[in-house]
């Protein structure tokens, strides 16, 4: 596993982050436990402020669906970031962390009537328009309410990136945004450029995530900058704002070669440049909105091995107390994880063995073949770039609690998600009045 942020080996061999002895936050805890590194964290946010903000102006957009707490709010606010919501939970989930909501922009591919009024309420800073039926609606909402919306439109640019590639014609077929390429986005912004209680601000593009290849950003910056200047033609508007999405890939494995920050930040402004000037339009601000490069390396995952199961010639399974339910990449999307032994972390690798989690499940792998020392019940095992995308879509899937996440930074562990427990699970359970009733004559008959 490669050691990111502030991991380190101690010298009891254990591995420690933050300052903290994972085996130490694992016995204090429990297990499974989400640890997320604080100084990592705001290093990852830094990065961008410093190679966006400061350099160009622009504006980084934290991607709140990754992972979000009110604790993050609050770390990234203090960080100078803005933030990316795409629900309704998300957004409260701001505005209880008193996240400046100027600085707040409203994603989603099918806002309620509900989430597009509390977004009004909440002077949220932009929506983001995904197609023409929430156009319509926003302007109804916001003529309602007295107010006029600034939005961005989400166009679907024709550019879908890959991991190692990209694809220039493949993403039109996309549930997110306007297609430019058919004339529905030119309709849409003609449309929004004369409704009411609308102000078009500037124009969006997502072109995938995970991404290594930054040449895609430049050819979604030139798209998108060749319909502005179309939209110009046509109308006379031209975008203030630019924002082409997130997406940066970053290491989770072996073949993993994320791509540092500062040559993102200059691919895409040196694009978005060089198309200004070519279509004489005047130079937008660029926003861009990363989730996973933030905050996915900040985050390990702490499991304690149980069963280990050993089917000669075929493979070594070992069991840890958690999985899908904290993890569900693996079994979603086949990703591929890095693991240690964090009791013995600075042991050579002697077998060959997969991880398995504890759903009832066959998909339920957390990593397959990886090289280990040799593992016994009771280790602490840490999965590491776990911090995206894992607790956002954690579950309760066999009733399995949601583990608790500890922020350590110089030493110090503080609780920032508490642990599920049991009694959380039937929070909202209800059982209606005559089953209670029927329970007691079924009890009754059986002999209770
Ligand atoms: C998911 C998403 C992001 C963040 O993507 P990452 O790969 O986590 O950086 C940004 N913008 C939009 C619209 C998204 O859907």
């Amino acid at each position: 596993m490669k050691l990111q942020g502030t991991m380190r080996i101690n010298d009891k061999g254990h591995l420690e982050i933050g300052g903290c002895d994972t085996v130490e936050l694992a016995r204090r805890f429990g297990t499974p436990l989400y640890v997320l590194d604080e100084e990592h964290f705001r290093q990852n946010c830094r990065s961008y402020y410093r190679a966006f903000v400061e350099k160009y102006d622009g504006v980084v957009i934290y991607a709140g669906k990754t992972l979000l707490t009110l604790a993050i709010c609050h770390i990234v606010a203090e960080e100078g970031l803005s933030l990316d919501v795409v629900s309704g939970g998300e957004l409260y989930t701001a505005r209880k962390a008193r996240f400046p909501m100027e600085r707040v922009y409203f994603h989603g591919n099918n806002k309620s009537v509900t989430e597009l009024k509390m977004a009004l309420d909440f002077k949220v800073g932009r929506i983001m328009v995904d197609n023409p039926y929430e156009l319509e609606m926003l302007n109804r909402l916001a003529g309602e309410a007295g107010v006029c919306a600034n939005i961005i439109m989400r166009l679907t640019p024709g550019v879908e990136a890959h991991t190692h590639e990209y694809i220039k014609t493949g993403q039109i077929d996309s549930k997110f945004g306007m297609v430019i390429a058919n004339g529905q986005a030119m309709e849409a912004i003609k449309k929004a450029l004369n409704m009411e209680h609308i102000r078009v601000r500037g124009l969006h593009c997502h072109i995938g995530s995970q991404i290594f290849e930054l040449q895609s950003y430049a050819h979604a910056a030139e798209v998108m900058m060749g319909f502005a200047a179309g939209v110009r033609r046509e109308t006379g508007w031209a975008p203030e704002e630019m924002n082409l999405g997130g997406g940066l890939g970053i290491y989770y494995a072996e073949g993993d070669e994320p791509r540092p920050v500062e040559a993102y930040a200059e691919t895409v402004m040196q694009s978005i440049r060089e198309q200004a000037q070519k279509h004489g339009l005047p130079v937008p601000r660029v926003m861009v909105e990363p989730g996973r490069s933030i905050s996915g390396p900040a985050g390990t995952t702490l499991y304690t091995v149980g069963a280990v199961k050993e089917i000669p010639g075929i493979r070594k399974y070992v069991a840890v107390d958690g999985g899908m339910a904290d993890n569900p990449r693996p079994a979603m999307y086949q990703s591929r994880y890095e693991a240690l032994v964090a009791n013995r972390a600075a042991e050579e690798p002697q077998e060959t063995v997969s991880i398995a989690g504890k759903c009832c499940e066959s998909g339920d792998m957390l990593i397959w073949d990886i090289n280990l020392p040799a593992v016994n019940p009771g280790d602490i095992l840490a999965v590491s770039a776990t911090g995206a995308y894992n607790y956002s879509m954690s579950m309760n899937y066999n009733r399995l609690p949601r583990p608790a996440m500890v922020l350590v930074r110089d030493g110090e562990a503080d609780v920032i998600v508490a642990r599920e427990t049991y009694e959380d699970l039937i929070r909202n359970d209800v059982v209606p009045e005559r089953l209670v009733k029927r329970k007691v004559v079924q009890l009754a008959g059986a002999g209770y």
